[in-house]
Order: structure tokens, then C-alpha cells, then sequence
């Protein structure tokens, strides 16, 4: 799973305040679970959007939200499109992969990252990720006796104190 935090309300206000229509994207996957970028979660970025918005004069940025199931899939952000086009600037809450998804999709509308991708992680306990993953492109976990060098060593050392015959 991929787990992410919404970036502060303010960094995304400002990343957007230019903009007059602002259409914020949740995702429906990784970040619903992770209880970032959800249906639910996008509902409350808006929210405190529009009032931050309005704490600093601004009137004439529209915040409006959406989610779609995926935003690393094609046919998900297809039937988007329609809507897109009534907005000038668009917000991804979904990670890194599907902020570039949407971005490739639509080269003619700005696409700001709405949240801090982290990493691949499982959950511990309720609201607790644990690192597990950070894609690194050449898993050594046979090495390792299935613990990752990477994200579960402090040092990140692959030099390992013990090894696996
Ligand atoms: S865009 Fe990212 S968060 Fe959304 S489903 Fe795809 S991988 Fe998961
Ligand atoms: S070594 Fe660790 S970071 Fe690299 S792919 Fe394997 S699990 Fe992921």
C-alpha cells in the first residue's frame, strides 16, 4: 500500500490561489486507505481550502472536489476529462504516480500535489503505517531474509552484519 500526508493547507492554498476554478481529485485506492487522499479526505481539503482562501481576501478562487477510483489508470481518468475541462488548475490527492498521470493526461492544466507521497508500508495498528518499501529497484530482500535493507536499516546498509548462504 501506498501510504502518503496531505501536504499543510497552507502550502496548497498558495500553490493555487492564482487560479479562478480549482478542481480538487481524490484517489479511491492507496491513499483512501491510508486516510489521505480519500473521498472523505478531499471533502475536508476543500472545505479548509475555500476558508483559508478566504482568511487571506482571496474571493476569486472556486475550490470544487471529485475522486475517482484510480489515478494511475487510464479509463479512471478518462471519464474525468469532461469535468476537467470547466477548470483551470487541478489538485491531486492521489501519490506522486497519479499526480503524473494526470498531468500527462491533461498538458494543459496546471496539476499540483496535494500530498507527500512516503512509501509502501503496511498497517500496524489503527493509524500506523510501518515503512516497508521505498521502490529502490533492486530488491535484495533474498539477501536479507525478507527485511529490507533499505527502509529498515537506519543507515540504509547494505554492507549487512550477517547474510544468508
Ligand atoms: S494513483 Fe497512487 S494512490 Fe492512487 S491508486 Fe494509483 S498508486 Fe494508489
Ligand atoms: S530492497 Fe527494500 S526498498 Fe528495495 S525493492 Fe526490496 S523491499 Fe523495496
Amino acid at each position: 500500500m501506498i501510504v502518503a500526508d496531505r501536504k499543510h493547507v497552507p502550502e496548497i492554498r498558495d500553490m493555487i490561489k492564482n487560479h479562478r476554478r480549482v478542481l480538487l481529485v481524490g484517489c479511491g485506492t492507496c491513499v483512501t486507505v491510508c486516510l489521505a487522499g480519500g473521498e472523505r479526505e478531499t471533502g475536508i481539503l476543500g472545505s479548509a481550502l475555500r476558508m483559508s482562501l478566504k482568511l487571506i481576501g482571496n474571493r476569486g478562487t472556486t475550490v470544487d472536489e471529485c475522486t475517482i477510483e484510480r489515478q494511475c489508470e487510464d479509463a479512471f481518468i478518462d471519464a474525468l476529462a469532461p469535468r476537467v475541462a470547466e477548470y483551470d488548475a487541478i489538485c491531486s490527492l492521489g501519490c506522486g504516480a497519479g499526480v503524473q498521470a494526470l498531468a500527462e493526461h491533461f498538458p494543459n492544466t496546471p496539476v499540483y500535489p496535494g500530498l507527500n507521497t512516503q512509501f509502501m508500508g503496511i498497517l500496524q495498528s489503527q493509524g500506523v503505517w510501518a515503512e516497508k518499501c521505498a521502490g529502490c529497484g533492486n530488491c535484495r530482500l533474498g539477501e536479507f531474509a525478507g527485511i529490507c535493507p533499505i527502509t529498515r536499516c537506519a543507515k540504509r546498509q547494505l554492507n549487512r552484519p550477517w547474510r544468508i548462504a
